[in-house]
């Protein structure tokens, strides 16, 4: 059986709507819609798993909702299947092209649209899996840079609205190409999912938030909480890191495998997110590694970011 998923049933007539409720109401959750503006309303709101959508109402009709969708950044990934009297191969071919995913004809045959409408949420399921693998890391398990662009790009916006301090972290171990020379690469993988591990237990909000930049790098986000805050649990994981007593053993006097951390903190200011942040956090990593690594340094406030550092676009995981 599928879990309970939330479907929108978009139709202008009542008698419809009724058939179809009495149809799928046992196995899933129902929200209704009697004309187009009510559907992209409560598509908004709801965010339904799949849209069934009449073609023919008054006012809007369902090819001009279905463009509506497609065009919002919300709403455009939720399939929709049009369930129309229309049923020329015109009507069906048109809906397809406009992003359908399937085109049910009425009169319908009730086990076939219930058959066909397992298939597709299947499908929804299956795609959200593989969402869901393709934003982890898969050596750490922790989220990789294609979730931090996305969670960095919300708490961005969260903070700006709120008019609250969002921190940036960048971690970087310490002379890990030593490590690997010295320890061999599977030790070193190791202390990267080690390293991982103790920075997401270091963590306390819900919202904190960490990553695999890639490499031997590592990004934390702390919305919501001072620079004094942010500076204390950056040394405290800094520590916790260093007590992990992972030996390192090379000649130039070097013990244990520790890491170096760059800060900044900042109150979004207003327009679109931008690679200040992560450039500044950046610029004093490098202060870290310069003084001596194994230590945090953090962008004083009002310096902004020289450097024409920027987020490198992402690329498929290496
Ligand atoms: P620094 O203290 O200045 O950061 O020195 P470093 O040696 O850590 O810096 P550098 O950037 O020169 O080397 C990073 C090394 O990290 C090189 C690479 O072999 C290693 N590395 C990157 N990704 C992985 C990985 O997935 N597994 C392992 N084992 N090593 C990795
Ligand atoms: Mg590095
Ligand atoms: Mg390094």
């Amino acid at each position: 059986m599928t879990p309970a998923f939330t479907l929108l049933i978009v139709d202008d007539e009542k008698q419809n709507r009724t058939l179809l409720t009495e149809l799928l109401k046992d196995d899933h959750h129902l929200i209704l819609a009697k004309n187009g503006e009510q559907a992209l309303q409560r598509a908004r709101s709801h965010l339904p798993d799949l849209i069934l959508l009449d073609v023919l109402m008054p006012d809007m009709d369902g090819y001009a909702v279905i463009r509506a969708l497609k065009n919002d950044d919300l709403t455009r990934d939720i399939p929709v299947i049009f369930v129309t009297a229309l049923d020329s191969a015109g009507d069906e071919e048109q809906g397809l092209e406009l992003g359908a995913v399937d085109y049910i004809s009425k009169p319908f045959h009730p086990s076939i649209v219930r058959a066909r409408i397992r298939n597709h949420l299947q499908s929804v399921q299956q795609r959200r899996l593989l969402e869901q693998l393709a934003m982890l890391d898969s050596l750490t398990g922790i989220p990789n840079r294609r979730r931090f662009a996305q969670v960095f790009d919300q708490e961005w916006r969260r903070c700006q609205r709120d008019i609250a301090p969002l921190s940036l972290i960048v971690v970087d171990v310490d002379h890990f190409k030593d490590f690997n020379d010295t320890h061999g690469h599977a030790a070193g993988d190791q202390v990267l999912r080690q390293v991982a591990a103790t920075l997401r237990a270091t963590l306390r909000r819900p919202a904190d938030f960490v990553a695999r930049y890639g490499g031997e790098e590592f990004v934390i986000l702390l919305p919501g909480i001072d620079r004094q805050g942010a500076r204390a649990l950056a040394e405290h994981a800094r520590r916790e890191i260093e007590a992990l007593s992972i030996s390192h053993a090379v000649t130039n006097a070097m013990s244990r495998v520790t890491v170096s951390m760059g800060g900044a903190t900042r109150i979004p200011p207003e327009g679109p997110p931008d690679t200040e942040l992560f450039c500044l956090a950046d610029t004093y990593l490098y202060e870290a590694k310069r003084d001596g690594r194994n230590q945090v340094a953090w962008a004083p406030d009002h310096v902004g970011c020289a450097g024409k550092e920027t987020i490198p676009p992402i690329t498929a995981e290496s």
